[in-house]
């Protein structure tokens, strides 16, 4: 099963995405958390996604769709896997789309966390993330258990350098530009799910859990 989790920034898609592959046996493939351990390992990519980060822009489709596909040769996602963050663009999308077409395959649902901007700025000036996992937190939403200290891994918690408010204005506008589109693109292929994302963070993972059981049904 190949599925996507979708949504603007700050949307929810790492903090659902967590909860999916709790209840199903597939990766969590993040583009973001690719990104930032490249940056942190000071790879080439590293090195070459992180001005792009920082500005709020799009990292170029080649480059993202090369290490999507790397990824998805991987054995761990033969059964399929869950992309967050990824595609960002139609053209990442057509990737995709023709990269799991050659192969017999095909995205079987996104799952689209609908979340109006006003509320995503408010969520991202609380939001601190993992140095080595990547699990996102809120400071008064979902805290961490230790101030400053993650609960899955005890790595230390931090607030990413992109969560500042200018740049988070410019991830949304580059998400309305260049990443909405795509919604429709699927929606003609018939298998996107609108879940409303604003909400406690249990029931909206309750409606996420509903529409993949019944996208696929046991
Ligand atoms: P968020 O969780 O807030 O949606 P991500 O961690 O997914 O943010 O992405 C952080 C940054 O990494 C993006 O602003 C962008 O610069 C880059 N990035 C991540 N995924 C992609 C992608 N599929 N295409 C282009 N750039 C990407
Ligand atoms: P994304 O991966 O889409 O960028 P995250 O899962 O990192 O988004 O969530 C963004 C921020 O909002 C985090 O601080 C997270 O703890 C918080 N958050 C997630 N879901 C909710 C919710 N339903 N209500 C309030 N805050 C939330
Ligand atoms: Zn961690």
């Amino acid at each position: 099963m190949f599925v996507i989790i979708f949504g603007p920034p700050g949307a929810g898609k790492g903090t659902q995405a967590a909860r999916i592959v709790q209840a199903h046996p597939i990766p969590q493939v993040a583009t973001g958390d690719i990104f930032r351990k490249n940056l942190r390992e000071g790879t080439a990519l590293g090195i070459e996604a992180k001005g792009y980060m920082e500005a709020g822009k799009l990292v170029p489709d080649e480059l993202v769709s090369k290490i999507v596909a790397d990824r998805l040769q991987q054995d761990d996602c033969v059964a399929g896997a869950l992309l967050d963050g990824f595609p960002r663009s139609l053209p990442q999308a057509c990737f995709l789309d023709a990269w799991l077409a050659e192969r017999g395959m095909a995205i079987g649902l996104v799952v689209h966390l609908v979340v109006p901007d006003s509320v995503i700025v408010e969520r991202m000036g609380g939001r601190r993330t993992c140095t080595n996992c990547g699990a996102t937190y809120h400071v008064s939403v979902s805290p961490t258990k230790v101030q400053g200290i993650c609960d899955r891994c005890g790595s230390q918690v931090i607030q990413r350098p992109d969560d500042n408010e200018a740049t988070v204005l410019t991830r949304l506008a580059t998400y309305h530009e260049q990443t909405s589109p795509i919604v429709e693109h699927y929606r003609a292929l018939g298998v996107v799910a609108d879940v409303e994302g604003v909400g406690s963070i249990d029931r909206i993972g309750d409606h996420v859990i509903e529409a993949i059981t019944k996208a696929f049904p046991v």
